[in-house]
């Protein structure tokens, strides 16, 4: 399709629209990043079995003839008719719950299906994305985390199902990146929050946000002395389009360096909730992650990209998401 620009003088030039694949396109993250390509003048297919996206999160594209939505497992083999410039592959249960619940899926998508949308960059001389995770740094001994940091893995412990899915995709776009010369990239990708999330996916800012407002006990897992880093959405999905338009082959970290302990995350939403819940201590899940914070060094130098978003102002927003559907 023929998309009208305009150039700087304000006359009308031409150009082939730009079409992404997105798999995981109507998921948290997926949708977000469909929602920036749109405005950034691509089309955009986004590709999901729905397992854990929600077409709710790319109703309102419903009608815009720049998008697409396929119901589809990208695990099976994959075929798109007309010409794709860029496959970014988002579909992976990300949230611990549920990939406990969906481990074999967790391990298809992340090795199988990485496979299959590198299969598809292939066939069509597309860039590549490949939404990786700061979990291939497991429980890491380095801190903050540099993308050279190899990481601190179980393997068969019950994350092990997500954190090797990742490590082998990642192994598997760098093997077509040197192989057959593809052009690659791969983000990792720290804490996110913003809306869209699922309300019961059982992460702690869905989880911390409907406790707060619902006035129901706020569940710390362990003594609440582990650290996260939480990035808001709008700057994350930021920082991946500019990842997808480089020539940056090696991982780079995405995420907000801003480090905090759960148990202060928990105090600040209940306090921007204006909560009267009380805080109530849990068992630690299994190979929960001590520390977590990104070194975005790499981001900042190559792709000029930093967090803009406080996350006191990124969890207001998140708030307001979750207040009607609580
Ligand atoms: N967490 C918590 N209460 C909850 C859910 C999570 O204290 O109701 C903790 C969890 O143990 C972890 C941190 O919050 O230390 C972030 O958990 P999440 O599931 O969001 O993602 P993770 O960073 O562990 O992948």
């Amino acid at each position: 399709r023929l998309h009208s620009l305009r150039d700087e003088n304000g006359k009308g030039i031409d150009t082939e629209m730009k079409h992404a694949l997105v798999t995981g396109g109507a998921g948290f993250l997926g949708s977000h990043l469909g929602d920036l390509l749109l405005k950034n003048g691509w089309r955009v297919t986004a590709m999901d079995n729905l397992i854990t996206g929600d077409t709710a999160n790319i109703a309102h594209n419903a009608g815009n003839p720049d998008f697409r939505f396929v119901q589809y497992d990208v695990t099976n083999y994959l075929f798109l008719p007309e010409k794709v410039d860029l496959v970014l592959h988002f579909a992976s249960p990300a949230s611990p719950i549920d990939y406990l619940q969906l481990p074999i899926q967790t391990l298809k998508v992340g090795s199988l299906g990485t496979h299959k949308a590198l299969g598809l960059a292939k066939a069509h001389g597309a860039a590549f994305l490949l939404a990786s995770t700061s979990e291939v740094y497991g429980d890491p001994l380095i801190h903050p985390q540099t993308e050279d940091y190899w990481g601190n893995v179980n393997p068969v412990g019950p994350r092990g199902v997500y954190d090797e899915a990742k490590r082998f995709a990642e192994a598997m776009t760098m093997a077509y990146h040197r192989y057959h010369g593809l052009d690659t990239k791969i983000v990792r990708i720290f804490n996110t929050y913003g809306p869209r999330m699922r309300l019961n996916d059982g992460r702690v800012v869905p989880a911390f946000i409907s406790q707060a407002l619902c006035g129901e006990p706020m569940t710390v897992f362990g003594d609440g002395s582990q650290t996260r880093s939480f990035c808001y959405v709008s700057d994350l999905v930021e920082g991946i389009y500019r990842l997808s338009q480089s020539d940056e082959h090696d991982p780079v970290n995405i995420g907000n360096p801003r480090e905090m302990t759960v148990l202060q995350f928990a105090e600040l939403i209940r306090d921007i909730t204006g909560s009267k819940s009380e805080i109530v201590f849990r068992e630690l899940p299994v190979d929960d992650p001590k520390v977590r914070q990104p070194d975005i060094s790499r981001a900042r130098r190559i792709l000029g990209w930093g967090p803009r978003v406080p996350v006191e102002e990124g969890l207001k927003a998140t708030i307001e998401y979750f207040r009607p559907r609580v």
